[in-house]
């Protein structure tokens, strides 16, 4: 892969990974300022909020959430193209991108001691079948990346048991029916704080079900991470 992104940047001039425009860098001056740390955000559901940081609000009032805390790192708009091709491409140079972009905004999450508590960084599987097709997991990636800065071991606790239809593909409801029952727990060491890594989170679906597997299994406390909030 890498060997081929050198050949293609030969041929073809370099471009922004988010907006195409032609640009030295990985992201052009423009898209580079356009992409901002979420500064406030509701820390029970990841929502951006204007100002301030809460947990609980407008849009987690009538949820219950299987995980205690959910945080994340950046709004997905101005970041759409970039995670595109560092999901689906498993492209070098925008997962340098984005490990960039994690180590600028880890520090300035809220409840930096609730994460220091954590014993363990773990991530959202991928079912068997997927990872054989596209060779890379992003939410092992993000996980590795944060396990590395907060100097917690990072650990496979999860495994998918059924391949479920993608979320992108699927309504709201279905999106929170569609995880169901896709996850086990693969480890008799359970920590009882952890955080639990995805790519995106839209519905948090996914990242409810996995917690509630960690929960039924006897962890304590399920701090979620994404990198990105739709
Ligand atoms: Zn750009
Ligand atoms: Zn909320």
């Amino acid at each position: 892969m890498v060997a081929l992104e050198k050949t293609l940047d030969l041929i073809f001039p370099q471009k922004c990974l988010e907006c195409g425009c032609p640009s030295d860098e990985d992201l052009c001056p423009l898209c580079n300022r356009r992409i901002k740390c979420v500064e406030n955000l509701c820390t029970r559901c990841a929502t951006p909020l204007k100002s301030g940081t809460f947990h609980g609000c407008g849009n987690c009032i009538d949820k219950d959430y299987a995980f205690d805390v959910a945080l994340a790192l950046y709004k997905y708009e101005g970041l759409s193209n970039v995670l595109h091709t560092f999901k689906y491409r498993a492209s070098i140079k925008a997962a340098k991108v984005v490990k960039r972009l994690i180590l600028e905004a880890l520090n300035g999450l809220p409840l930096q001691d609730t994460l220091e508590k954590a014993k363990v960084v773990t991530f959202i599987p991928m079912h068997w079948a997927r990872r054989f097709l596209r060779e890379f997991n992003s939410a092992e990636f993000i996980a590795r990346t944060v396990s590395e800065h907060l100097k917690i071991p990072c650990e496979k606790l999860l495994e998918r048991t059924k391949l479920t239809e993608r979320q992108v593909n699927l309504s709201g409801k279905e999106r929170w029916k569609n995880p169901e029952g896709s996850f086990k727990v693969i480890t008799a060491n359970l920590p009882q704080t952890l955080i639990l890594v995805d790519d995106v989170a839209t519905t948090l679906a996914t990242l409810n079900e996995a917690a509630k597997t960690l929960k039924e299994a006897g962890a304590n406390k399920v701090i979620c991470l994404t990198l990105a909030r739709a």
